[in-house]
């Protein structure tokens, strides 16, 4: 493989891109991308395409563009695993000297490469990009985003960048670094933020997708979401502890006031809807806390069953 590439020694570039259910816009991504990374000078690079079990003939689009240019790597998941353990299959896969993570729908514009390239050779391990506005975003998405974003940053110990997105850049160690992270619920923003180094920021605004519908539904987003809370930040669970606590003192006090109108005023307090609600507001409460330390305890059973984060179905002819 290296043979074919000009300039054998000097340091590759990867650039790994999952894809799914992509074919009208793999050959135009391609041409944009290969058009940038062709004037970059002094770097020799690879594309890795990680196909993420599409049924639109993605997988037929991509191995055409692999059978033109040698520079393409072609991998195919077993089925549709989604966007973050597709990016993580293509971190482990890819070989070069830096990674850089990009969709391949042009929301993430390869015009940005060359700077992110130049800050790595300033010695930044991670070159992150944030959107400063998004294109086809609905007011609806931008303002959950902007919660998320609050939520987050306040539930956990690692800081999310609001916006930041998972185009960027990693150097090999911090490629290493990432690869040493085996969990399965992956919110790859919060990981990268997470294993620390020289780290930038790169402003940009996404333009809107240049053809085919996004796959993040409402349903997706919610569960990247709830991966995020859950993987980053052990508050929920002691939230319980504390929001007991406020309901015991709430009591306590409501306790003292009945006994002090009974005993000094004579009233005895009417209280069938005051335990009724009490009743309710507790059952809620104690209900939503079990939810909640079952989605954990859900992450801890998964995490111990060890499976394989993904199953490839296709590697390159020139791969083992
Ligand atoms: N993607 C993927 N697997 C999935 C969903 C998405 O590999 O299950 C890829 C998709 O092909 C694209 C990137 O992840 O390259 C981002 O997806 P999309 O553009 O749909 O997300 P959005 O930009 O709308 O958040
Ligand atoms: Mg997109």
């Amino acid at each position: 493989m290296t043979s074919v590439l000009p300039n054998a020694g000097s340091p590759l570039l990867s650039v790994v891109c999952p894809s799914y259910d992509e074919s009208e816009v793999i050959g135009l991504f391609y041409s944009e991308l290969s058009s940038v990374l062709q004037i970059l000078e002094g770097l020799r690079y690879e594309i890795v395409f990680v196909e993420d079990g599409s049924s639109d003939g993605t997988l037929e689009k991509l191995n055409e563009v692999a059978k033109g240019d040698p520079r393409v790597r072609v991998f195919s998941l077993s089925r549709n695993f989604g966007h973050q353990v597709a990016l993580s299959a293509g971190l482990d896969l890819a070989r070069g000297d830096a990674v850089l993570m990009m969709d391949c729908d042009l929301q993430h514009p390869p015009s940005l490469i060359p700077q992110m390239v130049e800050l790595w050779g300033q010695g930044y391990d991670v070159v992150s990009t944030v959107r400063t506005a998004s294109r086809d975003a609905s007011w609806l998405k931008r303002a959950t985003s902007r919660a998320f974003y609050w939520a987050i940053n306040r539930l956990s110990d690692t800081e999310v960048v609001a916006g930041a997105a998972d185009y960027c850049l990693l150097s090999r160690r911090a490629v290493e670094s990432l690869r040493r992270m085996p969990e399965r619920h992956r919110f790859l923003r919060g990981m990268v933020s997470w294993i620390g180094f020289n780290r930038t920021f790169l402003p940009f605004e996404a333009p809107a997708r240049a053809a085919g519908a996004s796959k993040y539904s409402w349903t997706r987003m919610v569960a990247l979401g709830l991966d995020a809370v859950f993987s980053f930040s052990t508050v929920p669970l002691k939230l319980a502890t504390r929001i007991g606590l406020g309901v015991s003192a709430a009591g306590i006090v409501y306790l003292g006031y009945i006994l002090v109108s009974f005993f000094l005023l004579g009233d005895l307090v009417e209280g069938w809807a005051s335990i009724l609600s009490a009743v309710l507001i507790l059952g809620g409460v104690q209900l939503a806390f079990i939810g909640l330390i079952g989605e954990y305890l859900a992450r801890v059973f998964e995490e111990g069953k060890r499976r394989p984060l993904y199953l490839l179905r296709q590697t390159p002819p020139a791969d083992p």
